[in-house]
């Protein structure tokens, strides 16, 4: 098994060579992938940081160029970067910008691949099959090139994709990481935890982004992380964003509208239940439920911080609801 990881990095590696210089040396990479890139506002310099890549339109182009190299067909298989097509090895990231993904060394785990413009048909994004090396629970996109920013600014931010850390970085906001969209794993929360113990969520504001950012919140609270949350208004990403408004801009709409993750919640839920008694009794144990993963033992003041607020704004008898969230525990 060391040894199938060990051929693993050494294809990656490989792998991100061929990429890289598709994108920046062929005539075929510069008129598809690379203007593209250009056009989004990436520069070159960026570019080469994140090793980004581009696999060619034909069918097995780099899979030809693996095998001529000796990689094996099982080796080529198991890391994404080839598949079975008519019985025959294909490129699976056939024309498409190539993210490379890599471990707290420094080394290329996987990839994520993106279609070039619009996904009409086609996943927008593919990404690597779990393999020897790319775990998926266990990794956060970027946290290589961000580790150093996040312990100097003590807090870590989160967003949902690969073009929204780039972005970010390449405007000077350097203490950022992705989780792919997905929710957060207990594992990835802990490898925040190595650096800061200030997490601040930056998701788009539309509802796949809200409940994206909300499914990580219960582990996060038991990890005793602080975690705040910011919404990127209207249809935009932090990507998008940081174009539109400048490195400043992001900086102070992130500082102005970052949100106590607890209180969002409770907000959004208590605007839903609007006027109905047996919602908002739901909300009452559903916040008192989520204030009793406050670990107690480390966080005394900061839950009883957050009984103070929550009943305050849900207007209700603090030693009642204090009761109630110890009956949680
Ligand atoms: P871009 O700016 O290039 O459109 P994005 O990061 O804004 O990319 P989103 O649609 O917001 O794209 O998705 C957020 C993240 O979710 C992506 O960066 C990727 O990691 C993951 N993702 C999106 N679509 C897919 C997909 N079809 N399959 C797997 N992962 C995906
Ligand atoms: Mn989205
Ligand atoms: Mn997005
Ligand atoms: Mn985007």
């Amino acid at each position: 098994q060391q040894q199938v990881a060990e051929s693993l990095y050494i294809l990656n590696a490989f792998a991100q060579k061929f990429f890289a210089q598709q994108l920046f040396e062929t005539e075929e990479g510069g008129n598809i992938a690379l203007s593209y890139l250009e056009e989004r506002g990436f520069t070159h310099e960026t570019l080469h940081k994140f090793q980004v890549g581009y696999n060619p339109q034909a069918r097995d182009v780099f899979a030809k160029h693996a095998l001529q190299h000796q990689f094996s067909e099982e080796v080529l298989l198991k890391s994404g970067l080839v598949v079975n097509r008519y019985e025959e090895l294909a490129d699976n990231y056939r024309n498409r910008i190539i993210f490379p993904v890599h471990n707290n060394s420094g080394k290329i785990i996987g990839f994520g691949a993106r279609v070039i413009g619009k996904a009409d048909k086609a996943p927008k994004y593919i990404n690597t099959p779990e393999n020897e090396l790319y775990i998926k629970s266990k990794i956060l996109y970027g946290l290589y090139f961000a580790r150093q920013a996040i312990d100097r600014s003590d807090e870590c931010l989160l967003v949902e994709g690969y073009t929204d850390v780039i972005s970010l970085a390449q405007a000077g906001v350097e203490n950022v990481v992705a989780s792919g969209g997905t929710s957060l794993t207990t594992d990835q929360l802990r490898l925040i935890k190595k650096y800061t113990n200030n997490l601040t969520i930056v998701y788009d504001g539309d509802a796949a982004g809200v409940k994206a950012a909300l499914r990580g919140l219960d582990m996060a609270l038991e990890e005793s992380l602080n975690v705040q949350l910011v919404l990127i208004p209207d249809k935009e990403d932090p990507d998008s964003y940081v174009r539109l408004v400048g490195a400043q801009g992001f900086k102070d709409f992130v500082a102005e509208n970052k949100k106590d993750f607890i209180l969002f919640q409770l907000e959004v839920m208590l605007k839903e239940a609007g006027n109905d008694v047996n919602r908002k009794n739901e909300v009452v144990n559903h916040i008192a439920e989520t204030i009793s993963r406050i670990n107690k033992a480390e966080d005394f003041t900061k839950q009883q911080e957050y009984i103070r607020q929550s009943v305050s704004i849900l207007k209700i008898d603090e030693s009642g609801f204090t009761n109630l969230v110890n009956k949680f525990i």
